[in-house]
């Protein structure tokens, strides 16, 4: 047996003892690993800046900050979403009630992405924890920094039979997901996604898969140009355009193409100096076979502004690329980094056509102010969620559930959804012994059957 099939059975005993279920013991455990992270932040930032220049600001802005409000928030409300829930039984069922008990899943695994290191690792394992499961965790192997700080911080503070930390890549995941989970989260890409899929589906697992897609950023004739795009240029840029839900590209009204393209590129030049060093507020790319992807489908012939890349920094200055149609060599897969196609329509239509004619996103933005044409998009368009004037920030509120739909994912998170990812919802009709009516037992009569209308309502 191998380290890998030890540590799941464990934890698989662990759970079978019920020593995750009392909502106690999940509190502490949230709480520890907020004093732990607290404690540690200098590391974590030192960490995730050896592995790809994130500054303190935007690993506090867009992870650490985002964790501790999860955290906070499970540890605020664990409690109540715990609790067996009564629900209505109906004159059939009289006089029993009814309720619904939140069961964990049992042994969960979640394995993470790179881009966001600390949070797409860490946000559902606390989930998991929250809900009552035990969780082994599976950093991406490619930030190697921030992988190890997870384990190290993880592995030397928490029971391994409660939460532990395997590292690795390919491998280490494969022989994971050779085990009968109770429950496998999935952030990553769609091929990837498939394989995590196809494994679970030999257990019958469920699955959260938080895939990623090319989000379509629509820019409207009448919206408010400089706001759109100082908003539209913050969340692509950020991480440097690594972000599973940035702007991938932009379908924009010819009328104001133009005067987008000038207000894009004004942004652009008044928010990021990249003459030396590391500039503070911009992202390496995570690495060589990425700079090489991105240099592959950056069109200079098309370039606008940007454009230059500095393979011994691993930087790609921000880039618009303009005149694209669908056809072009950048519009074939997930860019995943700092370049951004805007392509002009002539026919709002013939845009959306376009658009669902390709796989849902995972994202869509609306920039404009007529509401039915808003409406209109938010209506036809399947995507996982998005934003009506803005990009991004619907992640910043953990009232609205955050997943995919079909190749960017099935299942949500964030908040209370969050919880019920990694629940059953147990649901139990509890009836005494005093009354037993004789109607639904033979000999079946009229008088029976016109009984029985009315109780099902239906006389
Ligand atoms: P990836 O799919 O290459 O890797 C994700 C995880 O899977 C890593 O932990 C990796 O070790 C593991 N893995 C890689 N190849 C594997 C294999 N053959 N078998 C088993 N496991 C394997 O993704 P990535 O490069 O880390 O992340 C980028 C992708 O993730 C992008 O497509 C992005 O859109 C998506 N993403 C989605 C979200 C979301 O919340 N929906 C968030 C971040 C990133």
């Amino acid at each position: 047996m191998n380290t890998i099939e030890q540590l799941y059975l464990s934890q698989k005993s662990y759970f079978g003892e019920n020593k995750t279920k009392p909502v106690v013991t999940r509190i502490q455990i949230l709480r520890k690993l907020k004093e732990i992270l607290r404690k540690n932040e200098q590391q974590l930032h030192d960490a995730i800046y050896a592995d790809f220049g994130k500054s303190e600001f935007e690993t506090y802005l867009t992870e650490l900050g985002i964790l501790y409000h999860e955290l906070d928030n499970l540890i605020k409300k664990t409690q109540r979403w715990s609790k067996r829930k009564r629900v209505w039984t109906g004159l059939a069922n009289f006089p029993a009630k009814s309720y619904i008990i939140p069961e964990p899943l049992g042994v969960s695994l979640v394995i993470g992405a790179w881009n966001y290191p600390y949070l797409l690792s860490l946000q559902p394992a606390i989930n998991a924890i929250a809900a009552g499961n035990t969780v082994i965790v599976k950093p991406s192997e490619i930030p190697a920094n921030t992988s190890r700080v997870i384990a190290e911080l993880i592995n030397n503070n928490f029971s391994k039979e409660h939460i532990h930390v395997i590292e690795g890549g390919v491998q280490e995941t494969t022989e994971l997901l050779k085990l009968k989970f109770d429950k496998i989260f999935f952030t990553g890409s769609t091929a990837v996604g498939k394989i995590v899929y196809e494994a679970a589906a030999k257990n019958l697992t469920p699955v959260t898969l938080e895939l990623g897609g090319k989000s379509p950023t629509f820019v409207l004739s009448d919206t408010n140009i400089v706001v759109t795009a100082k908003r539209i240029v913050w969340a692509k840029f950020l991480n440097a355009g690594q972000t599973c839900v940035a702007p991938d590209y932009i379908l924009v009204d010819k009328k104001i193409e133009q005067k987008l393209l000038e207000a894009l590129k004004r942004e652009i030049e008044s928010n990021y100096m990249l003459e030396t060093g590391l500039p503070a507020n911009y992202l390496q790319i995570i690495n060589e076979r990425n700079i090489d992807r991105l240099e592959k489908i950056l069109d200079v012939d098309k370039c606008y502004h940007g454009g230059q890349i500095d393979k011994d920094r691993r930087l790609i200055t921000p880039t618009i690329l303009s005149d694209i149609d669908f056809s072009h060599k950048v519009m074939q897969d997930e860019i995943f980094g700092p370049i951004l196609p805007v392509i002009p329509f002539d026919s709002l239509e013939e845009a959306i056509k376009q658009v669902k004619e390709r796989s849902k996103p995972l994202s869509c933005y609306i920039y404009g102010k007529h509401r039915s044409v808003i409406n209109k998009l938010l209506s036809e368009l399947s995507f996982g969620g998005g934003c009506v004037n803005d990009s991004i920030m619907h992640l910043a509120n953990d009232n609205l559930p955050f997943g995919g739909v079909g190749n960017s994912g099935m299942g949500s998170y964030h908040g209370k959804a969050g919880f019920d990812t990694f629940t059953h919802y147990k649901s139990i009709l509890d009836k005494p012994f005093w009354l037993e009516p004789k109607i639904k037992y033979a000999p079946y009569s009229e008088r029976k059957m016109k009984l029985i209308k009315w109780l099902m309502g239906q006389s």
